[in-house]
């Protein structure tokens, strides 16, 4: 039985899929960005005024601890580190922009450089470890943006405003990297959307356009004189019944596949439910559609009638044809090429009724 959450009913605790999307951007972040970064900062760190050093080792020291936590814990607290670790960094950069004054810990080359490096690819990888929380990766992102501007506001104010670090080309070649691996990371994520927008669309057993793109493109209106044709396998349930399923969705593919063969590309296949299929033709200026649709339709009876299919089934079709008229909507050619296939039913199957 399916449970349903009452009013504050929290879902529970499940370890994350290795495999999504948030998951492996934020592998990326912890066990690879940030192992990066933290090296890169301690040789940038060699020979650096005490005090640069310190903040330095600080920082990759909480880099390196957010990598070993995120290696060490088990997978259900990797929500709870990818949301706490930003907020230790805001607070650590907001720590050394109020430490920074005359006496204190002054800006300093090195500092500089890495702020000027890190800041915008953190952003960066921030915005990507929470692809799945937008509003979570804009606050981390403005907060980091803040505190590193009120930290080099500080340095000009107090005119401690340092120039660039000579240690800057290891530093910058890091920051390229991660940019470039995140690049990379965002375009597997645009990919899978792709998929996934294109998958949405398909029918799993058929590979025709399914239910969901027929109700889409039949939404937008559709030029007069495109043919709509709505096609049903006749007692079908038999072929279930006697042979089995299986052999009834090798008769959907085979279907499926005379459809396509005869359109050749002609017009639009759809799955529209079980054992539905609906054709949409577009309107052709040279011919009359609806005698031409007819004889496809026909074409596609014939075939079916005559194909013994994978396992020795035979089956028949019945179809109900029209063509949207003029200032008409689709839905009501939809319902005409609906009751002509009622109709055809009606009659003894095995047949095409038109009704323009
Ligand atoms: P009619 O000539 O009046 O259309 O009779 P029918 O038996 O084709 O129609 P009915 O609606 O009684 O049965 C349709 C059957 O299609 C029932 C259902 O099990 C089968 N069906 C629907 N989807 C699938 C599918 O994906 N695979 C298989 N094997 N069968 C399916
Ligand atoms: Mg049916
Ligand atoms: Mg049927």
């Amino acid at each position: 039985m399916q449970r349903v959450n009452g009013g504050g009913a929290r879902p529970p605790i499940t370890a994350p899929d290795p495999f999504s999307i948030p998951e492996r951007i934020g592998r990326l972040y912890f066990r690879v960005a940030l192992p990066m970064v933290a090296g890169s900062l301690l040789i940038a760190g060699i020979g650096a005024s005490p005090g640069s050093l310190r903040v330095l080792v600080a920082l990759s020291g909480t880099a390196l601890l957010g990598a070993a936590l995120h290696l060490l814990l088990p997978a259900r607290w990797h929500d709870t580190l990818r949301r706490a670790f930003p907020l230790t960094t805001i607070a650590f950069v907001l720590v050394v922009a109020l430490l920074s004054r005359p006496g204190g810990l002054s800006g300093d080359p090195l500092l500089l450089t890495v702020l000027l490096l890190l800041a915008p690819g953190t952003v960066l990888a921030w915005t990507l470890l929470f692809t799945d929380d937008a509003r979570m990766g804009r606050l981390t992102g403005l907060g980091l943006s803040a505190a590193a501007t009120l930290l080099v506001w500080r340095w000009q104010a107090l005119g401690l405003q340092p120039s660039l670090s000579s240690n800057t080309p290891l530093l910058l070649l890091v920051v390229c990297l991660i940019v470039v691996s995140y690049g990379g990371a965002f375009t597997e994520i645009n990919r899978r959307y792709l998929a996934g927008e294109q998958a949405q669309r398909r029918d799993a057993l058929t590979g025709l356009l399914n239910r969901r793109a027929f109700d889409e493109h039949t939404r937008r209106a559709q030029a007069p004189g495109t043919a709509l044709a709505v096609l049903d396998i006749d007692h079908f349930k038999r072929v279930n019944d006697t042979h089995g399923h299986t052999a009834g969705d090798r008769v959907l593919r085979g279907v499926a596949d005379v459809l396509l063969d005869v359109l050749a590309g002609r017009g639009q296949a759809y799955r529209w439910g079980g054992e539905e299929f609906a054709l949409l033709l577009p309107p052709d200026a040279t011919e009359d559609v609806s005698a031409q649709a007819a004889a496809l339709l026909e074409q596609v009876r014939a075939e079916v009638a005559r194909r013994t299919f994978t396992g020795g089934q035979r089956v028949t079709l019945s179809a109900g044809l029209s063509v949207v008229q003029p200032g008409e909507a689709v839905q009501a050619a939809f319902e005409r090429a609906d009751s002509a296939l009622r109709e055809a039913k009606d009659s003894g199957r095995d047949r095409v009724v038109s009704r323009s």
